[in-house]
């Protein structure tokens, strides 16, 4: 299921009048992805992904993303701390003996 966003300007006209109630709660959620530490590598460089049909939660207004690692490529879900996926933590660590490659 793909979603469809909203012309801006039909939201803009539809939100007049109203409290905005949501940049608050966006900013709290923002402050707790950038909080997140990788359980894999322990890293804090995310890119925020989506499954459609985890998104939305009854009585959320914000959609609850999933955080794959930058360094590690591990997903995880940061409200309930389950990892998806590994990712190759090989691809976070910088080996403290480089590797040498051989004349042949
Ligand atoms: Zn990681």
């Amino acid at each position: 299921m793909d979603l469809k966003e909203m012309d801006p300007q039909i939201a803009l006209k539809l939100l007049e009048g109203h409290k905005d109630v949501i940049s608050p709660l966006q900013e709290e959620r923002e402050k707790f992805y950038r909080g997140q530490t990788c359980p894999g590598c322990g890293g804090n460089a995310f890119t925020k992904t989506g499954d459609s049909r985890l998104l939305f939660r009854h009585q959320e207004p914000l959609p609850r993303y999933l955080l794959q690692c930058d360094n590690c490529d591990c997903v995880f879900d940061p409200h309930t701390g389950i990892q998806l996926t590994m990712g190759n933590r090989a691809k976070a660590y910088v080996p403290t003996i480089p590797i040498l490659e051989g004349p042949d």
